[in-house]
């Protein structure tokens, strides 16, 4: 969970103005956060509270409705809406918000049903959900294992038919589902320790703030997330923020909620 918000605040820069560089400086005074932040703080809000996700997500994406980078058409009109309805999106913002559910449910059957429920508030599209649950399941296999080859069931396409669909090229900017968890897969798959799975995922281009986001919430279940570089992103977060990734962590050290 906190990976996904490190991903999303070194990406944040880049996200309109590609880097192919891999040594570029993590951060600067431009990070800061975006949408895949404040959505992912929303679900783990939802999970601290037992409030349900959608108006979690409601709520806080209207606390902050001015995020650099801003939120996707749809989704602003979704933020707008008094009355907010599903819109069947298959964008990769069902993917880059999902990763608390893998922390905070131990079983897969449990981690599943709550990345399909993250989903549907707005992303009730069948690839809105497959992309959420893809990745959620890749956390929770990176959990348990620590092992870079047992997550890639997830990119089975029996079970996630968008791993089938075509070649990704670096740089390409595509804000789907279908055109972005299998490319974070990739940059798992090659990734030897937190920071380079970073480095890797913002370097690939496109939308990449995004792919920071779901690459580092699967690269910190491998990994680990180093002190040195979380505590870079706690400085450029706000304090409501702050409070819910501690009471998150807070219990999910206590475990506290299996
Ligand atoms: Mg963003």
């Amino acid at each position: 969970m906190l990976g996904a918000i490190i991903g999303d605040v070194v990406g944040s820069r880049f996200e309109f103005h590609n880097t192919d560089q891999y040594n570029f400086e993590l951060f600067t005074q431009e990070n800061s956060y975006t949408d895949d932040t404040i959505c992912t703080i929303a679900i783990a809000d939802a999970i601290n509270t037992g409030a349900d996700y959608g108006s979690k997500l409601h709520e806080w994406c209207r606390k902050y409705p001015n995020p650099m980078g801003s939120y996707g058409g749809r989704f602003a009109q979704w933020v707008a809406s008094d009355t907010p309805k599903p819109y069947e999106s298959f964008g990769n913002g069902s993917a880059m918000r999902v990763s608390p559910v893998a922390w905070a449910f131990d079983e897969l059957d449990d981690v599943l049903r709550e990345a399909e429920r993250t989903a549907i508030p707005t992303h009730n599209h069948p690839e809105g959900i497959r992309g959420a649950q893809a990745v959620a399941h890749a956390i929770h296999l990176a959990r348990k294992t620590k092992n870079k080859s047992d997550i890639i069931i997830t990119t089975d396409c029996k079970y996630y038919p968008m791993f089938q669909c075509k070649q990704y090229y670096a740089g390409v900017f595509d804000e789907t589902c279908q055109g972005t968890v299998p490319v974070c897969m990739k940059i798992i798959e090659a990734s030897t320790s937190f920071e380079d799975a970073i480095r890797r995922a913002i370097s690939w281009g496109g939308d990449s703030d995004t792919i920071g986001a779901i690459v580092g919430s699967i690269a910190e279940a491998l990994y680990g997330v180093p002190s040195h570089i979380s505590h870079e992103v706690f400085n450029r977060l706000p304090s409501d923020m702050l409070e819910v990734i501690a009471t998150f962590y807070k219990r999910l050290n206590e475990k506290s909620y299996e």
